[in-house]
């Protein structure tokens, strides 16, 4: 039976980490802002808008926050951008995704300064990534190399297999699980016989996208399983893209959906927007 890998308690830990650094920053004179830019009103994008908000109140950093109407124009958002890429009192900028289809998603994560892309998707921060240099890092991989090491889960030399190659989640989680000393796979929907590779995990990271998908007949006896899925079942019950129940009997570790790598997410975000004084 697995151990329960335990997200609430280690993103506490880490937003409690932040405020404490918010806090010395202040005595030396120095406020810490995050902009959040929602364009139009879907409703699961004001839940997270409003828990990041939330998130900086409780560490004590600022938060300005433009909820803009579905018609806005590309021009005009970009406009904004700029506006705030240019203020010296904004550390942070984030465009909730996805934007509006006649707004063209890449447009918008190029505009913002690499220094204030506290989300880690501009090509720069990416690149950066990619070969080992200062820069942000997407939060919610970097959330899970933080259960990882924080539960004394050890990476170098073990086969980590990814299953998702995203931009936002699978790819940076492999390069991270590379930066850490892991041999790392990565599969995806083309990838053929998935249970044989999968089974070859020592950690096994699933960022499908498909309820359920995982059972334990693709994880190896001892495996360290993270679940990054998030959906809402018939009952509007929360589940991942693991079947938790079967693979929980096999693996060792297992990140639970709700309270696994979700409250990561924006606890990372937190600490990117404390780490953006550094870099700037
Ligand atoms: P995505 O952009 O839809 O990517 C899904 C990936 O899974 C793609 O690379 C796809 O392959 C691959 N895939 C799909 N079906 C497959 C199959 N049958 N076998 C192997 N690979 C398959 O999703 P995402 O944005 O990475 O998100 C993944 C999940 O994580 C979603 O449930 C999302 O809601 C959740 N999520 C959670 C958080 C959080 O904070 N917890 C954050 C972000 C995302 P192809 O590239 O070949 O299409």
């Amino acid at each position: 039976m697995a151990e329960l890998i335990d997200g609430k308690r280690i993103s506490t830990m880490i937003k409690d980490e932040c405020k404490q650094k918010v806090e010395e920053y202040k005595a030396q004179g120095i406020e810490i802002c995050l902009a959040v830019i929602q364009v139009g009103n879907d409703p699961a994008s004001s839940v997270y808008v409003n828990n990041k908000k939330k998130a900086c109140a409780y560490v004590g950093m600022n938060s300005l926050s433009y909820e803009l109407p579905e018609e806005t124009t590309q021009e005009e958002l970009l406009s904004l951008i700029q506006e705030l890429n240019e203020r010296k009192d904004v550390n942070g900028i984030l465009v909730q995704l996805p934007v509006p289809a006649h707004i063209d998603e890449k447009t918008i994560i190029n505009a913002i300064d690499p220094k204030k892309d506290v989300d880690g998707f501009h090509p720069q921060s990416v690149g950066s990534l990619c070969i080992g240099q200062p820069g942000f890092v997407s939060c919610t991989p970097a959330g899970i190399i933080q259960l990882l090491k924080r539960s004394d889960i050890d990476i170098t030399g073990k086969h980590c297999v990814v299953i998702g190659r995203s931009n936002i989640v699978g790819k940076p989680m492999a390069l991270l699980m590379l930066r850490e000393n892991a041999t790392v796979t990565i599969a995806h929907s083309k990838t053929k016989d998935l249970k044989a590779i999968t089974r070859q995990a020592d950690i096994l990271i699933v960022a499908i996208g498909k309820p359920k998908f995982i059972d334990a007949s693709y994880i190896k006896d001892g495996a360290v399983v993270i679940d990054v899925g998030i959906h809402r079942n018939a009952d509007n019950k929360l589940c991942g893209d693991v079947d938790f129940d079967s693979a929980k009997e096999v693996a060792s570790y297992i990140t639970p959906v709700p309270g696994g790598v979700g409250p990561m997410t924006i606890a990372m975000l937190m600490k990117n927007c404390v780490d953006s004084i550094s870099l700037q």
